[in-house]
């Protein structure tokens, strides 16, 4: 049988040149598992996961409730290796956004956004460098893919913004209160490395999140959204942004593959696995001319009139050549207006942390592009200004 690339324990179990496991991203299971290969008691998994992700530790001598002896043997077997911080800026809205280089030097971002009463501190993680899906309104598709974030990498953005605040015991003062995976790609197709790193955000070893808290984002890979339902409970967030198979499959190619109907039917039977409260967050970025019509309130509303459902409303954010606009803010009122009359209470997600461009993608900027899709890109938006 082939190591599998994805399994971190399988740096345990490799014959060739001795490497050291990162713990960072191994969930309870998969530590036990570590320690029990290293010929230890499973208990050591929640010593270690505390020091790590509620003490923000990175050295095995600090971990005082070990014994020297099991302390020299991990700094011999094992590491905890986060991403480093390129770049750490705060918007004058108390927005903090950081620029993350992960091992290939590549470059992710994670943004917190707190609250305005300051109930909540949001996190907002991505999964992927670039993304693969190439939704023609999002500038992170059009940087093209690069490649998956391990689960060390994504959880590691959950860590970084943790150990900024220090210590994280006391769970009303922590630094992240909420995580949503809705950065830079699309975290069902890095579904390996992603569940993990949820499960960590949800065990009480590491984030202690609940699963309200935690609410992954996506366009609709419908598979592995059923698979998702299946293995772990957290919140669903679709990006939907068109109420009709012409104009999403436009906006969101991936329709053209799983079409509004059996992304609709996968969001029921998600549904079904949790808990009767639970509702499917909707996300309609509002483009001028393109989705921000009467009549696409009116199709929206009768969309989704048979599913538990919210809808945020969230004017297009420009990016350069995008080729298309944002809506005036009357027309974005408009639209809410319309859909309250349907029956939806659908507020406004306002930009957060714009001098620090805290938008997804943006502050990255573009990413080695092995698609070649930024290239293509420009090259066609050249030949369109011929
Ligand atoms: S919107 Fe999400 S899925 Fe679509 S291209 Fe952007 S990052 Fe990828």
């Amino acid at each position: 049988m082939r190591p599998c690339p994805n399994d971190p324990l399988t740096a345990m179990t490799a014959t060739t040149a001795p490497q050291r496991t990162n713990l960072l991203g191994l969930s309870r299971e998969q530590m036990e598992a570590f320690f029990l290969s290293i010929g230890e008691k499973k208990f050591r998994a929640a010593q270690v996961m505390k020091w790590i992700h509620h003490e923000g530790c990175d050295d095995f001598e600090a971990m005082t409730n070990l014994s020297k002896a099991l302390r020299a043997r991990l700094a011999e077997v094992a590491e905890i290796r986060g991403p480093g911080v390129v770049y750490e800026g705060t918007s004058s809205d108390g927005t903090r956004k950081w620029v993350l280089e992960v091992e290939d030097g590549s470059y992710v971002e994670t943004v917190l956004i707190p609250a305005d009463n300051g109930s909540r501190r949001t996190l907002c993680v991505s999964s992927q460098v670039g993304c693969s899906l190439d939704c023609s309104f999002c500038s992170t598709g059009k940087q093209g893919f690069q490649r998956n974030l391990t689960a060390a990498e994504i959880i590691g953005q959950v860590w970084v913004a943790s150990r900024s605040a220090g210590p994280q015991k006391d769970t009303a003062q922590r630094a992240v209160t909420n995580v949503v995976m809705m950065g830079m790609g699309e975290p069902l197709m890095n579904y390996d490395n992603v569940v993990p790193a949820m499960k960590l955000m949800l065990d009480d070893s590491a984030y202690g999140l609940s699963k309200r808290r935690v609410t992954l984002s996506t366009s609709g890979v419908v598979p592995m959204l059923d698979k998702l339902g299946d293995e772990v409970d957290v919140s669903l967030a679709i990006s939907l942004h068109a109420a009709t198979d012409e104009l999403r499959s436009e906006l969101v190619p991936i329709n053209r593959k799983y079409n509004i109907r059996a992304l609709l039917d996968a969001c029921h039977r998600y549904l079904a696995k949790c808990d009767s409260a639970r509702v499917v967050t909707i996300e309609y970025t509002l483009i001028k001319d393109v989705n921000d019509q009467q009549q696409h309130a009116t199709e929206l509303a009768e969309l989704l009139h048979e599913l538990p459902c919210k809808i945020n409303l969230i004017p297009f954010n420009p990016f350069p050549h995008s080729g298309y606009e944002k809506p005036s803010r009357n027309q974005v009122m408009r639209f809410q207006q319309w859909l309250y009359e349907l029956g939806y209470n659908a507020p406004i997600r306002t930009t957060r942390g714009d001098d620090i461009d805290a938008a997804c993608g943006q502050l990255v900027g573009r990413v080695k592009d092995r698609t070649k899709r930024h290239a293509r890109y420009i090259q066609s938006i050249q030949l369109d200004a011929d």
